[in-house]
């Protein structure tokens, strides 16, 4: 009985008393030593075991981890370029934000305008009405309360020959604002032009919007090669002007009343208009479009300047411009004019240092 406590409750110090025990003992002290040896190996066991779980445990959690991570980056990824093209077309819609703004403007101040010029009683205070009143008064005969100016822009060209031969059988005067450098292979269209008495005016001699406006300085150069050159070829020098892309255009990064300023120093006239034919963009309107444009809003203005191009792919221009004329001629009180120095100018921009 009290054998079997004891191996039942054996420690270490035991183990070492039971060494000097009776032979008796010996037996079960074996049986015990054999047991925990068993019970140690078993323990060692079941540890390398839990270890290899817990490695094993741990290698799939980090491949887990890994595939998670991996996910991660791809999502990143998509995102980051998600997060692009937001960005970009963001910022297209802040640019066509701005243009929608510059156009807002631009419509504002021409309704502006058509609203004053509209109100014929309130005028004197305008340069522009008090200049349209001295071209009535210095104008003998010209009496009309409508005066309309047929402009063309970009040439001459391959049209030029038929826009003379058109405005010629209506009897009417017009103004070609014409560029320089390709007016050098139609210099003898300069000379009809001028011969036929229609009023040669300069749209600059490039056209290039990029060199024309990068600086006064380059301004100034291509305007005077513009004049000269017109005065050696038709020995008229010319006195009016019309910007590329008008006076009131978006692409100068110089602001347009120093170029304006320029002119007026040369003692040269610009002239926007207050009408456009709709012929300058790359849609081909159909002739019945332009018509309606030219002469719908003649009847409301004491001046109405329209702005044509005068260039080869514009076939409906000549198309419809037997039609303008004569819907304009059979308008009451109404001449079609060419412009000359002293027409009182149709301007979109204010650039005299008292009109701020
Ligand atoms: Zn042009």
């Amino acid at each position: 009985m009290s054998g079997k406590k004891r191996s039942e409750e054996t420690t270490p110090e035991d183990t070492a008393h039971l060494s000097h025990a009776p032979e008796h003992d010996i037996s079960e002290d074996k049986i015990s030593r054999v047991g925990g040896g068993k019970m140690q190996r078993r323990l060692r066991r079941y540890n390398i075991r839990m270890l290899i779980a817990s490695v094993a445990i741990l290698m799939a959690l980090c491949a887990v981890l890994l595939v998670r991570i991996q996910d991660l980056n791809g999502t990143i990824g998509n995102m980051a370029s998600q997060i692009a093209r937001l960005t970009g077309v963001a910022a297209q819609q802040q640019e066509e934000l701005e243009l929608l703004r510059t156009l807002t403007e631009e419509l504002s101040a021409a309704l502006e305008e058509k609203l004053s010029d509209g109100g014929k009683e309130a005028a004197g205070k305008k340069d522009g009405q008090a200049g349209e009143k001295s071209v009535e008064a210095s104008t003998p005969g010209i009496t009309a309360a409508h005066k309309v100016y047929l402009t063309f822009d970009d040439g001459p060209s391959d049209n030029t020959e038929e826009v003379l031969e058109i405005l010629d059988r209506y009897g009417v005067k017009a103004t070609f604002f014409v560029v320089g450098n390709q007016a050098e292979q139609e210099e003898e269209m300069l000379k009809k032009i001028v011969e036929a008495g229609h009023t040669l005016g300069m749209h600059s001699y490039s056209h290039k919007y990029s060199e024309l406006y990068a600086s006064v300085e380059s301004f100034a150069e291509d305007f005077t090669k513009m004049q000269n050159y017109l005065e050696e070829v038709t020995g008229v020098k010319s006195l009016v002007y019309r910007f590329p892309g008008g006076s009131s255009n978006t692409i100068s990064e110089v602001d347009m009343k120093e170029f304006a300023r320029y002119l007026d120093g040369q003692g040269v006239c610009f002239f926007d208009w207050n009408i456009s034919s709709g012929d300058g963009g790359s849609y081909l309107f159909p002739a019945e479009t332009l018509i309606e444009n030219c002469t719908k809003n003649v009847s409301k203005y004491s001046t109405s300047v329209i702005l044509m191009h005068d260039s080869a792919s514009k076939s409906t221009t000549l198309e419809a411009l037997p039609t303008i004329i004569e819907t304009i001629q059979a308008m009451e009180d109404t001449v079609i004019l060419p412009i000359t120095a002293e027409t009182s100018p149709v301007q979109h921009i204010k650039w005299q240092e008292n009109e701020g």
